[in-house]
């Protein structure tokens, strides 16, 4: 069956995440979804984004019990920059070679990916999720540098490569983990904002780190 590789800051992971990647799951029939939390190295980490392995293990509590997700640290054993089609790369060889791998990213990211790292290796290795969030449903076209490699098929795209782009909608849930932030930041509560788990642990975090998050980085 196929996996999906949901990748990104998770500085926390929120509700929205966790919906999001379920709904593209089961729209795609995919085996699993890998939530793979970026390395940022410390020293070019914006104020307030987190140690990676924290992240991380706050993903690890969100998705425990759910045997449709599963959580990689491969971003985080690796140096240098952390490019996503290296991730990629490497989640397909650990995938092995009959399972496709589904990259879930939001309509704004792909309307930008032309400008990614090596996009046309990306896009030849693997499959594209991107979810969108009713009512925003006009018609996307790929961004322009891509349009002789991406034509129109159903659902979607196809890559000259034979991979597909697929447009999946998703529930929209206006969380993000700047609210979260804002609203720890202000001593507001994030009950039913992240999971049950995550919120202690957040709350924990701020408790023994009274500066993170500071109101200007939220
Ligand atoms: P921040 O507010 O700090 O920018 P974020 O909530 O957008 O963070 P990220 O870790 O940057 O979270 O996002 C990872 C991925 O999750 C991105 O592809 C983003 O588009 C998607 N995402 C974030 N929030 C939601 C949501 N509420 N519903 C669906 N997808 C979401």
């Amino acid at each position: 069956m196929d996996v999906g590789v949901f990748g990104g800051t998770f500085n926390p992971v929120h509700l929205g995440h966790l919906r999001a990647a379920e709904e593209v799951r089961e729209a795609l029939g995919l085996e699993r979804v890998w939530f793979v939390p970026s390395r940022i190295p410390p020293h070019k980490a914006p104020d307030g984004i987190l140690p990676p392995e924290v992240r991380l293990g706050w993903v690890e509590q969100a998705v425990a019990g759910n045997p449709g997700f599963a959580v990689s640290s491969v971003e985080l054993g690796r140096d240098g920059p952390s490019y996503s089609v290296d991730t990629l790369g490497v989640l397909a060889r650990q995938a092995g070679p009959g399972r496709r791998l589904w990259f879930l990213l939001g309509v704004d990211a792909f309307l930008e990916i032309h400008t990614w790292h090596r996009v046309d290796d990306l896009l030849s290795q693997v499959n594209l999720a991107v979810m969108r969030r009713p009512p925003h449903d006009d018609p996307v076209r790929p961004p322009g540098p891509l349009r002789d490699v991406l034509r129109p098929a159903p659902g979607g795209f196809r890559h000259r490569s034979g991979t597909e782009v697929r447009f999946v909608p998703v529930t929209r849930l206006d969380i993000s983990a700047s609210r979260v932030r804002a609203a720890l930041a202000a001593g507001r509560s994030v009950r039913y904002l992240v999971p049950e788990p995550v919120r202690s642990a957040v709350e924990a975090w701020r408790a023994e780190h009274p500066h993170w998050p500071a109101r200007s980085e939220s």
